[in-house]
């Protein structure tokens, strides 16, 4: 086991690696490009609604065991929250149209055989759909695996997996939405319980984290960018690290978990292949206090929003896929963002807030926009292939982030579990 590891990049996957080496006795030093740590997952402080928002809606399954690991190590499971069911609502905009999907806790999928917790119009039959994507192969979309249509797949079927794909879902890939679907049915309906963080993803995953790694001891380097690794390949090993502030010279009993974005790790590791398309989200935060009552999370079905998230003083809404024209009647939020502004951005998808919470179209409340256009890495096959194993040829660095080859789509499990496996693996 090395002595001291140098963590590069402070989002879940970078601060899991910590934790877990910390918690080992390893001494860790952690070193983060920006002025924060959290990545892709953390909580900022907006100033046009004043107020403290998170860098994208994020929905976690009581059934991402590792994640649960992550927040109770630091002492932040309390702040994962959801409703006491594995139970999603659901509305359609354009039929006005609301149901609610109860999952059985059981394994065995009961919810199917009951008319109440199925989705309306169903038949038991409707759900053998779903059988052929358990026996998925590599390199196959969901469209050449599984029936793509109808009123199971509109209604429960494309919601979820787009949330979980980032991408849309008849072009995703079979492989990653069968991990998905088998998980469900050998954890339970329970695993599927969503959770959020209620005060927020910084105080959820990243402020403990930190708090933990410096009462152990961790050095924290914020503002700190790799600029490049010197390797000596015939020692097989990483021999240096080079900073903005000064070069860092690796010692025997040295190793390296190389925790950033999949960009960014192909430009310091020599013949790195990782995935290259990414997929966008936009978020859409209104300041408006949710009407009692209002079921959160819910996905919304033909609207330009696919999920609304509702909290203290706010109704958040997610776009994904959001550069896909094809998903909405040609419309592509990101364009929109560009062509007609964010003002007729944040009026379509307050249309859709509006509908699913039954508050009045005007006046358009205070809102803010934050768009992602590389959230996740395109859960399509081929970018799956593409994926790199933690292990390198150099035996003191491994790699860690949600585009490594978790057998997850890019989610915060899937981060946490490269992070804990790169750890693992020194
Ligand atoms: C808008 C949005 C919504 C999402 N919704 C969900 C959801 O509902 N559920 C879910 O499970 N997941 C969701 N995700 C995905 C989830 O946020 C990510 O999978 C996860 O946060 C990725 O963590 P990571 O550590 O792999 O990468 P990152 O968070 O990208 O962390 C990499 C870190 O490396 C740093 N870095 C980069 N280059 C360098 C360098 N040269 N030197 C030092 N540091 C560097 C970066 O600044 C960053 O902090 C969402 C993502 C987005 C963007």
């Amino acid at each position: 086991m090395p002595r001291l590891v140098h963590v590069i990049g402070a989002g879940l996957a970078g601060l899991a690696a910590a934790i877990r080496l910390q918690r080992r006795g390893v001494q860790v030093a952690l070193h983060e490009a920006a002025s924060q740590a959290g990545g892709r997952c953390r909580s900022y402080y907006d100033r046009t609604l004043a107020a403290t928002l998170d860098s994208g809606n994020h929905l976690v399954l009581a059934g991402h065991e590792e994640t649960l690991d992550y927040v109770r190590t630091i002492g932040a499971a309390d702040e994962l929250a959801g409703p006491a069911e594995p139970a999603f609502a659901f509305m359609d905009l354009a039929a006005r149209s609301r149901w609610t999907v109860r999952f059985s806790r059981s394994r065995v999928p009961f919810w199917i055989g009951d008319a109440n917790a199925r989705v309306p119009g169903t038949k038991v039959s409707d759900y053998l759909a779903l059988l052929p994507l358990l026996f998925a192969k590599p390199g196959r979309t969901m469209a050449q695996t599984m029936r793509c249509d109808g009123l199971l797949w509109e209604r429960l079927l494309r919601p979820l997996f787009l949330a979980a794909l980032n991408v849309e879902p008849r072009e995703a890939s079979a492989e990653l939405a069968a991990t998905l679907l088998r998980d469900v049915l050998s954890a339970g309906g329970e695993a599927f319980r969503p959770l959020v963080a209620r005060n927020g993803l910084s105080s959820a995953f990243v402020d403990p984290a930190l708090r933990m790694l410096q009462h152990g001891g961790a050095a924290i380097r914020l503002d700190s960018r790799l600029n490049e690794i010197a390797y000596d390949d015939a020692a097989g090993r990483a021999v240096a690290l080079d900073f903005e502030s000064g070069r860092v010279a690796l010692g025997a009993d040295e190793a390296v978990v190389l925790a950033v974005p999949a960009a960014a790790a192909a430009g310091l590791v020599p013949a790195l292949q990782t995935p290259q398309r990414h997929t966008a989200v936009v978020t859409v935060h209104f300041a408006v206090a949710p009407p009692p009552g209002l079921a959160t999370p819910m996905a919304l079905v033909s609207g330009t929003a696919d999920w609304l998230f509702a909290g203290a003083g706010r109704i958040s809404a997610t776009i994904h896929d959001a550069a896909a024209a094809h998903k909405h009647d040609g419309f592509d939020a990101l364009d929109a963002l560009d062509a007609l502004g964010s003002e007729a951005l944040a009026r379509r998808v307050w249309a859709d807030v509006a509908g699913a919470a039954s508050l009045p179209l005007e006046p358009l409340p205070a809102w803010q926009i934050a768009r992602d256009a590389c959230a996740t890495f395109a859960a399509v096959p081929q970018e799956e292939l593409r994926r790199p194993a933690a292990r390198t040829r150099w035996t003191n660095l491994t790699l860690a982030g949600d585009w490594t080859a978790t057998g997850l789509p890019a989610t915060i499990e899937g981060a946490i579990r490269s992070g804990h496996k790169a750890a693992d693996l020194l």
